[in-house]
């Protein structure tokens, strides 16, 4: 049965849900239940910035730690205009039940900053971060809570939140945040890492299914970090890539797209992916979603499969590359069509999984070469697939549930081991 939510377009109520449908299927004690359900902090910020005309405007910005039982917090920073409380708090969960799956030693995390990049000049936005950093410095650090980008946030965003730290805690502090330039103590890898890591479990799940790469279709919602390089491997890799879309619209073409020249077009010469000269047909950047595919891969934004539409979807596997593109309402739906789902919280675990290395790797001041990073991260995803689906095999539950189970039960492990201080 969907799990049920008075409003499902609320990420939060949709990521409580699967909470609950996992928690009493694992008869987690009441106790532990109400532990895991809360964020352990909530923090606002309003930051103050003078923008390039003069004016001060204050942007209002969120960091919630929902947990630090498995280790230091870890999650990405947002810079959205419809940012809120609720999604913020959802993200964080979801990062904590996210580094749980693939058994990676964080807590979970999330940030972001009511603000909209596109109207921002390269000097506000770095104002605005280097501000909000500096506010939470006291709830930051590699031991305490480790940003990294999201939407809206990029390599040079996370290169002004190291320098801020540093300068306030008086010493270079790489390990503050991961997805930095390489120059900076980043990872070789990371930029790929979450496309890489969608890639890795969509090869496993052809291969349940008898499939070849070259005579899989995918269409690719969102064509930022995550879809851009996802779409980019997966092509290299013999996959056909279909449909593409970012924020300005779609295009389809079932014979499918060359993708070097796509993102040539969109990121060096800066042009609409709907103009693409190869051609295609013209959709919406929803409507493509419902085209015909062997993969569908939401990489941009939440509640994109919903109630009024999961049935129109033709994929056969959902590789959910963006937190939250599903509603849990409409979990059923897809359920009852048979789609092999690869929940977010598997499907784009490869960035946390890089920034995991990132983060070791600052630590030991040495650095990995990048087929290392690549190797380790195959294995990570590989596994985690594999304990996924075998969990879910097991237990009769779907795939989501089945992560959100086992990731549960390992939070629930660690917390009765440490106990709680009084
Ligand atoms: P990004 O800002 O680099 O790219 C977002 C892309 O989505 C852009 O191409 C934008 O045009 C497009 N987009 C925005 N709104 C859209 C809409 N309504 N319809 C279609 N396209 C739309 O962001 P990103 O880092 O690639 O993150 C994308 C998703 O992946 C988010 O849900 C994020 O939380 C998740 N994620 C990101 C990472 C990471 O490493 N960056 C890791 C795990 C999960």
């Amino acid at each position: 049965m969907a799990p049920v939510t008075a409003n499902e377009f609320n990420v939060y109520e949709s990521a409580e849900a699967r909470f609950e449908e996992a928690a009493k299927r694992l008869g987690l004690e009441d106790g532990l239940y109400r532990y895991m359900k809360y964020p352990n902090k909530e923090i606002t910020v309003y930051i103050p910035v003078t923008l390039d005309n003069g004016k001060l405007e204050v942007f209002t910005g969120y960091r919630v730690h929902h947990s630090i039982v498995r280790g230091p917090c870890k999650g990405g920073i947002r810079f959205d205009k419809n940012v809120t409380l609720d999604e913020v708090r959802a993200l964080a969960a979801w990062m904590t039940w996210k580094c749980a799956v693939v058994n990676i030693p964080f807590g979970g995390a999330k940030g972001g900053v009511i603000c909209d990049p596109s109207t921002l000049s390269r000097g506000e936005l770095e104002r605005i971060t280097r501000r909000y950093t500096a506010e939470l410095s006291e709830w930051i650090g590699p031991e305490r809570d480790v940003p990294a980008p999201d939407i809206g946030t990029n390599e040079q965003t996370m290169a002004w939140v190291m320098d801020t730290y540093s300068m306030h805690v008086r010493h270079t502090t790489t390990a503050v945040v991961t997805g930095k330039p390489v120059e900076l103590g980043g990872s070789r890898g990371r930029k790929e890492a979450t496309g890489r890591g969608c890639m890795i479990v969509c090869d496993r799940a052809i291969e349940r299914m008898g499939l070849k790469r070259e005579q899989t279709r995918v269409i690719v919602q969102g064509f930022g970090n995550v879809g851009s390089m996802a779409a980019m491997l997966m092509h290299e890799a013999g996959y056909k890539i279909v449909g593409a879309a970012d924020v300005h619209g779609a295009l389809y073409n079932e014979n499918g797209f060359d993708i070097p020249k796509m993102i040539d077009w969109m990121y060096v010469k800066r042009k609409p992916l709907p103009e693409f000269p190869q051609g295609g047909t013209k959709f919406s950047s929803q409507e493509v979603l419902f085209q015909p595919c062997d993969i569908l891969l939401p990489a941009a934004v939440e509640n994109q499969i919903t109630t009024q539409n999961a049935h129109r979807v033709q994929a056969k596997i959902l590789c959910e590359g963006a937190n939250g593109p599903t509603t849990s309402a409409a979990d059923g739906i897809m359920d009852s069509k048979g789609v092999f789902v690869i929940p977010d919280i598997l499907a784009n675990a490869g960035g946390v999984s890089v920034s995991y290395f990132e983060w070791v790797q600052d630590r030991q001041g040495f650095f990995w070469r990048e087929n290392e990073v690549n190797e380790r991260l195959r294995d990570i995803m590989e596994h985690s697939f594999d304990e996924v689906v075998r969990y879910a095999e097991t237990h009769g539950v779907n795939n989501r549930i089945a992560a959100y189970m086992l990731a549960i039960d390992r939070v629930a492990i660690a917390l009765k081991l440490r106990g709680i201080y009084a």
